[in-house]
């Protein structure tokens, strides 16, 4: 079996064959956070379900360029810019980092790529440009610029690829001024806004006037610029399927004018809703959680990403305390279990089982079937304490085992307890580490090294990259 993935465009399950013909390289972009507030559990859910994403696809052999974006202008944030009075910049520097440790926390990846629509603003305009070029944008006279789905699809192109729409019912013409709208008015949707008095400071010069982009012709932008104007996996929220992702591709492939079978995005992976307690998550019903709350709670990152790593990305996800609590309780019964084979284990180097790790892939590439591949982990798990209490497991058998985690962890990503619990600090002076090595700066990068040995941790280099282990 090879790796398949739902495909909303598809709306249905398909073989995943990456556009490059070497099979290789894969474009991989996810929507990334508004920087207003601290992400909540339910941003979060889709931030380590596109975590487990790459990390299957690189597990499956795939050589991935993960990007994700950071919203750092859009209504919300210049609403909360306009009421704290404070500069956009450093309104949202705080929640941007804020994101990137609770994206730490809970062991996802640093995607290799983190633009800002900020810093993206040229590539924006030159976008919104070659949409009026090509006659599927046009200027209002306050300034603004609209993108016309009526001449879109009058130049041959679907809007409708990822949901079904009903265009009678849709308003179409009616010009819509706020990024989230009512899904059942889909509309002429804004690419570029014209400056209005609230916008305080937040604006940009353009050919069009001083203005701001509009939140969907951002993506489009960023995900072009980093991975070209066709790449293979996009992934959000559902939530973000329409009108955002939507529009992506109606900017993009009309800006692009891509030839017919070629498509902005190949594939468009969605992940379902969170709920907490079986309702909607709101402040207002009192289960609004972020990562920071349930940390305050007293659950580790660790816990919190098991957790998430629990349900299908399909499915939604009921999160309740009690699912908390029996993750934290599943979770020490495998570090248990690893602990007494590492005993056993003493150096002895070995590989994988290759009966369990094909199991366990068989299940990964199946959609990532989480559900199935944690029941491979249990079994095997509940196999080996067997064999430990019998005394029946062997030196080599637990170095085997050992390994046999150390592979599955590649998708799972929850390490060891001691790898993940370093300090932010001592995570931050690895991550500036890696970057004097890569500018060929050792002189820094061993000065960093001591550091870091001096807070207590060694750096271990792993085919997976670099680890912090307690010294
Ligand atoms: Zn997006």
């Amino acid at each position: 079996m090879a790796l398949r993935l739902h495909n909303t465009l598809a709306r249905s399950v398909e073989p995943f064959v990456p556009l490059d013909p070497s099979g290789k390289h894969v474009g991989f972009y996810c929507c990334g956070p508004t920087v207003y507030d601290f992400g909540h559990i339910g941003n979060f859910r889709t931030f380590v379900c596109a975590d487990l994403a790459r990390r299957a696809l690189e597990f499956c052999g795939f050589s991935v360029r993960h990007v994700m974006n950071i919203t750092d202008v859009e209504d919300k944030i210049i609403r909360r810019v306009r009421e704290t009075g404070k500069e956009l910049r450093d309104y949202t520097r705080g929640y941007e980092e804020a994101f990137f440790e609770d994206l730490r926390r809970l062991s996802c990846l640093q995607p290799h790529l983190t633009p800002r629509a900020t810093e993206y603003i040229p590539q924006i305009i030159a976008l919104v440009s070659r949409l009026i070029e090509r006659g599927i944008a046009y200027q209002t006279s306050d300034g603004s610029v609209y993108f016309s789905i009526e001449r879109y699809q009058s130049d041959g192109r679907q809007y409708g690829q990822l949901v079904t729409l009903n265009f009678d019912e849709m308003r179409v013409g009616d010009r819509v001024q706020q990024d989230e709208y009512a899904k059942e008015t889909a509309a002429d949707f804004a690419l570029w806004k014209a400056r209005v008095p609230e916008d305080g400071s937040v604006f940009w010069p353009s050919p069009w006037g001083e203005g701001r982009p509009g939140w969907h012709i951002e993506c489009s932008a960023m995900s072009m610029d980093a991975l070209g104007s066709s790449f293979d996996l996009h992934l959000g929220g559902e939530d973000l399927m329409f009108p955002h992702h939507e529009d992506e591709i109606a900017q993009s492939e009309g800006a692009c004018a891509h030839s017919p079978g070629v498509r902005f995005v190949k594939y468009w992976v969605h992940v379902a809703h969170l709920l907490v307690e079986g309702k909607k998550m709101s402040k207002s019903l009192g289960n609004f959680f972020t990562v920071r709350d349930l940390m305050a709670k007293g659950f580790s990152g660790r816990e919190i990403r098991f957790e998430l790593l629990r349900s299908h990305y399909r499915e939604n996800f009921n999160f309740t305390f009690d699912g908390l609590a029996g993750a934290r309780a599943s979770l020490a019964r495998i570090d248990e279990c690893l602990e007494k084979l590492a005993e056993r284990a003493g150096g002895t180097r070995a590989t994988a089982d290759p009966s369990v790790e094909k199991e366990f892939r068989d299940a990964i590439e199946d959609d990532l079937n989480v559900a199935a591949a944690w029941g491979v982990v249990f079994t095997w798990v509940k196999n080996l304490n067997k064999a430990m209490s019998e005394g029946g497991l062997t030196q080599q058998a637990a170095a085997t085992a050992l390994a046999t985690w150390e592979r599955i962890d590649q998708v799972f990503g929850l390490g060891r307890p001691a790898e993940v619990a370093a300090p932010d600090e001592v995570v931050k002076l690895l991550e500036a580490r890696q970057a004097a090595r890569k500018a060929r700066d050792f002189k820094g990068a061993d000065s960093l090294r001591d550091q870091i040995k001096a807070a207590g941790w060694v750096i271990e280099d792993t085919p997976q990259g670099a680890k912090l282990k307690k010294a």
